[in-house]
């Protein structure tokens, strides 16, 4: 945006810090520095064994899994995400994917990616918030790396209930059958990169992970925005 329409847009419109709340200078997007400087990154780059990647040990066999940052119940990172997911800050997602992808590529985690593959929505839920936040947390990624966007790979089929109050097997149970791989789409043995926003148990990913395994697809990495410390 051009600098000066920005300031007459901020002095009628103050823009705030998603995080904390204070005005935004003239420079800053979605977030204040302060609350960028200290956003609680986990810095697993391209270590194997990261924490994120034991969520998967015994379950499914991943290539290689990160995450940006880490979040607590109520902490105020988690709030980020929740005006992310259900407020419409829809293009904070792309901005935080892109500052994930530019922090990490140097790390080798994007390497031999072939498709970068959102979770997907369920048609009633994606008519009902308008966008899904996995996808421009994806585009912010694509941007990038140039990795090409795959948002016909998977398919979200069953409409199922909110899992915010469940135990790990009920939500396992629950996400198992919920979604479907297309066939023809990508080959076989691409390496595909599932990106999600949030993960605590990792149940909606294990459920992508084995769709696209049902499909043959075995080379898979998963990267999450944030995950639950
Ligand atoms: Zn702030």
């Amino acid at each position: 945006m051009y600098g000066w329409l920005r300031d007459i847009g901020d002095f009628f419109f103050p823009r705030c810090c998603l995080v904390c709340g204070r005005v935004l200078l003239h420079d800053e997007d979605f977030l204040c520095c302060h609350c960028l400087l200290n956003l609680p990154r986990t810095g697993y780059g391209n270590v194997p064994d990261n924490p994120m990647e034991q969520l998967f040990y015994g379950k499914l066999p991943v290539e290689r899994c990160n995450a940006y940052f880490l979040f607590t119940e109520g902490g105020d990172y988690r709030r980020l995400i929740h005006r992310i997911k259900y407020n419409g800050e829809k293009e904070c997602g792309a901005y935080l994917g892109n500052l994930f992808a530019r922090e990490n590529a140097a790390t080798g985690f994007f390497d031999s990616i072939d498709y970068l593959v959102p979770v997907p929505l369920h048609r009633r839920k994606l008519r009902q918030r308008g966008y899904n936040q996995s996808e421009w947390i994806a585009q912010g990624i694509a941007d990038v790396t140039g990795i090409p966007l795959c948002t016909d790979l998977l398919e979200c089929v069953t409409d199922r209930p909110s899992q915010t109050r469940k135990g790990i097997y009920d939500r396992w149970l629950s996400t198992r059958e919920a979604f479907k791989a297309n066939p023809g789409i990508v080959p076989a043995d691409s390496h595909v990169l599932l990106v999600d926003d949030v993960v605590t148990t990792g149940a909606t990913l294990l459920a992508c992970g084995k769709a696209l395994g049902d499909l043959g697809i075995s080379r898979i990495s998963i990267c999450a925005l944030s995950l639950a410390k």
